[in-house]
């Protein structure tokens, strides 16, 4: 298989900390960065022995590049995804892919059109620990599925409390930012998601953008005429000392997953059944994005599929846009 040629649409975090080892890991090269200020740009190049900068995003599309991986801020992806997909260049985007589902639809169906691959980098789909619950579910393991719950209440790192939690700043708030991870989780295990109820609030003391960063939702799903599963998240900016976890209760059992919603997962499954409890060993030692840049190089080639499709961040967008709306407006609010 041959290495990926690839170009950066951000100077961001995300990018510096994990996404260029994994892109490296991967087989690929990186070979430059687009900011939207050339001195960041020539500094994020610098400190991470890219070859190439820039401040403008034709001249990156015009690169010899095979795939372009945006991690700007949420209000940007749309943009720059749909002009990279038209420059002929596959798409890893960060979540969510839009603000908005109907721009969502046109980059997934800009991609089926042009034959390109978009992919979502949502990481949590791939973890092995994921894998192993839906292969649980789907082998009828705990039964028919009743709920789910999802626990990812974390305290948001300092150097990230930017633009997140901005009141009134496009794409800012926990529920764009994490909620939507979840939806990237509970949507391939549940079936489709059809009604969200949410309420959020702002708690940090630090939060000095006055964005909501604590949220609770409900999602009802609905899978081929079978009774409606519920599932229930709590997303949170503000807590410091909790684990992350993922349980999902069937007619026959239950599978619980401890520290399943972190970047470095050392989590651990325990399924509960009439036979009693069990610890399922799974290996967790591989890094959630080199198994996502793996198989979006794999897509490329045409040998596997992404570990979030751009259909996948759709649909998990359009869970997170049905919990914020929710959350504004004190309804229910259903997915079409
Ligand atoms: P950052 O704030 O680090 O970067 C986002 C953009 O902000 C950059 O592209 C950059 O714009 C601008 N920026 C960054 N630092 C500065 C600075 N010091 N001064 C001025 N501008 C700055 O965001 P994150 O890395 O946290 O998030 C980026 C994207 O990745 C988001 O869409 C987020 O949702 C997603 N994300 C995904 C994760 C995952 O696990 N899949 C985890 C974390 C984030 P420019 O490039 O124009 O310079």
């Amino acid at each position: 298989m041959s290495a990926l040629k690839w170009g950066l649409i951000g100077a961001s975090d995300i990018a510096a900390t994990r996404v260029i080892d994994a892109i490296r890991s991967s087989g690929g090269t990186v070979t430059g960065v687009f900011s939207g200020s050339s001195a960041r740009a020539a500094d994020f190049a610098a400190t991470h022995g890219l070859g190439r900068a820039t401040s403008n995003l034709d001249e990156l599309l015009a690169w010899d590049v095979d795939a372009v991986y945006i991690s700007s801020t949420n209000d940007k992806h749309f943009d720059q995804a749909t002009r990279a997909l038209r420059a002929g260049k596959h798409v890893l985007c960060e979540k969510p892919l839009a603000l908005d589902a109907g721009e969502a639809e046109a980059m997934v169906q800009l991609a089926e059109d042009t034959g390109l691959v978009l992919a979502a980098n949502h990481h949590l789909p791939g973890s092995p620990l994921h894998a192993k619950v839906r292969e649980l579910v789907n082998d009828g393991v705990i039964g028919t599925v009743l709920s789910a719950k999802i626990a990812h209440a974390v305290l948001l790192p300092e150097r990230l409390r930017g633009w997140r939690l901005g009141q009134g700043t496009p794409g800012s708030g926990v529920i764009l930012d994490i909620t939507c991870h979840d939806a990237s989780v509970l949507n391939p295990l549940l079936g489709t998601p059809v009604a969200v109820s949410a309420v959020a609030v702002q708690q940090a003391a630090w939060n000095t953008g006055g964005q909501e960063d604590a949220a609770m939702t409900v999602i009802r799903y609905e899978n081929n005429g079978q009774s409606p599963v519920l599932a229930q998240t709590h997303d949170s900016f503000t807590v410091g000392f909790a684990m992350t976890s993922l349980e999902v209760h069937g007619t026959k059992g239950t599978v619980q997953v401890f520290d399943a919603m972190t970047q470095d997962t050392q989590g651990e499954i325990v399924l509960t059944t009439e036979s009693g409890a069990r610890t399922i060993d799974v290996d967790c030692s591989e890094d959630l994005y080199l198994i996502g840049l793996r198989a979006f190089t794999a897509a490329v080639h045409g040998t596997g599929v992404p570990t979030a499709t751009g259909r996948d961040g759709l649909m998990a967008l359009k869970v997170a846009l049905a919990a914020q709306e929710s959350a504004n407006s004190g309804r229910t609010v259903h997915i079409n």
